[in-house]
């Protein structure tokens, strides 16, 4: 038998587990800059959940859901994305009832059935941020700032950030009306999966991946050009923030890009999205959002306006190889015990008595004096602890820092000494 990983998903071995643990600790170290707390959600839900709140238009629902029927008989869905969950909480949970807005950030696995390629896998993994229960341009803004500082902060440069404004649902269906005549008028030269889209969902032709539909799209009606009254103020109000962004962060910008509209059907005004300005070998968008005040209602939770993002953590991963950014290595061992002889057993409750004391410790396997050193090289050990008969009988223990100007010392054979030596050295 022969077992193997199904298709589109990764084991994440220790060696790259840096690269994941830096992400993460990145990630919600800006979360906590920005005042954001983390929330968990199950990774399964009502397949109904999402079939409501990412809308059954979606590519998602319509063909990239894992959904099954449980023993009892319940529609079941492995969470394709974060923010239905969130909302759903937020009703659920009364969060309503908090200050608002109340800020929130996730960071788990996802599941979409699609074409497995670099960046775009089966079982991925996001880190999102939601501001529930504010409509002010100021938490646009904000969101938007929050994304950037994360891309920064893990070091990855040449970003571009692109945005748009959808406008509210009322304004929006003049512009669609326009947007598909124009199409119409034009459809004898669009592929024909944009001559689908444009009766299904006329939105989605502007960001088609076909090079034809692309050149036609840019001449294409504008939302911005439609949006009125308050969407339009707070369209003007979002971009003078993000002037201001420019002063406090030196190479933050952004560009209006009326191509953008966003895969989900609850979007409404803000959208955007951070792409690496160079995306050849990559994967495209690394952080996509938006607002999306109608889907606390769609869920049938109370009127809440909401903004959020979601970044892929694969994609950010390879975009850290590719830029070749150094993260933190993960730390080794601060002592391992080379036995030799006899001594394994001493060797062995030496080992626990420095665990228990919170020295972090390891034991050699038993191989040649020379083995056992390169294992504790190979472990990027701070100390090797050496015991040998004659160690035991004389109760001393040979202490060796593998650091710089690595220095040998004689310590008297028990944790407590040990512990206090190294944690001394260590502290230097
Ligand atoms: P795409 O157009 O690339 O399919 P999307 O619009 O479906 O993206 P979102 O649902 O907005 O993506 O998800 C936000 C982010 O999550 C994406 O920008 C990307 O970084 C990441 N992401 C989405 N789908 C995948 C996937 N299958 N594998 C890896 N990362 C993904
Ligand atoms: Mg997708």
């Amino acid at each position: 038998m022969n077992f193997k990983r199904p298709r589109g998903t990764a084991d994440i071995l220790p060696e790259d587990q840096p690269y994941w643990g830096h992400v993460y600790d990145v990630a919600s170290k800006v979360a906590n800059q920005f005042g954001y707390h983390r929330i968990d959600t199950p990774t399964f839900e009502d397949t109904n959940l999402f079939e409501r709140g990412v809308g059954n238009e979606t590519d998602i629902v319509q063909k990239e859901m894992y959904s099954f029927e449980d023993h009892g008989g319940d529609l079941i869905t492995l969470r394709p994305e974060g923010t239905a969950s969130v909302c759903r909480a937020y009703i659920e949970n009364g969060l309503h009832n908090l200050p608002q807005p109340v800020r929130m950030y996730y960071a788990a696995a996802m599941f979409r059935y699609e074409r497995p390629q670099a960046g775009r896998v089966r079982q991925f993994h996001q880190f999102g941020v939601e501001a529930i229960g504010d409509a002010s341009p100021e938490v646009d803004a904000e969101i938007i700032e929050l994304g950037w500082k994360y891309i920064a902060d893990l070091g990855i440069k040449n970003v571009t950030l692109r945005i748009n404004s959808l406008g509210d649902a009322e304004g929006r269906a003049d512009y669609i009306n326009e947007l598909e005549k124009y199409f119409l008028s034009v459809a004898d030269q669009l592929p024909k999966v944009d001559r689908d889209r444009l009766t299904r969902a006329p939105l989605r032709v502007l960001d088609s991946k076909a090079k034809e539909t692309q050149a036609l799209a840019n001449a294409a009606p504008k939302s911005i050009d439609f949006i009125t009254g308050e969407a339009k103020e707070h369209w003007e109000a979002l971009l003078a923030l993000l002037d201001n962004l420019e002063e406090v962060y030196p190479d933050f910008s952004y560009k209006v890009d009326h191509r953008l509209v966003r895969g989900l059907d609850y979007y409404n005004r803000t959208v955007f999205e951070f792409e690496p300005s160079d995306v050849s070998g990559s994967q495209g968008t690394l952080i996509a959002g938006g607002r999306y005040d109608p889907l606390m209602g769609i869920l049938g939770g109370q009127e809440t306006p909401a903004i959020g993002f979601a970044g892929g953590l694969e994609r950010l991963i390879l975009e850290l190889k590719k830029l070749e950014l150094p993260v933190p290595s993960s730390k080794g061992p601060e002592v391992v015990v080379v036995t030799l002889g006899g001594a394994g057993s001493a060797g062995a409750a030496l080992a626990s008595g420095l665990r228990a004391a919170s020295v972090s410790t390891v034991l050699a396997p038993k191989r040649s004096m020379k083995a056992q050193m390169r294992f504790a090289n190979q472990q990027n050990a701070s100390n090797v602890v050496i015991l040998g008969d004659r160690e035991v009988e004389n109760g001393i223990a040979s202490v060796k820092s593998l650091g710089e100007g690595g220095g040998q010392a004689e310590v008297s054979l028990d944790a407590a000494s040990i512990a206090a030596h190294v944690l001394a050295s260590g502290n230097q």
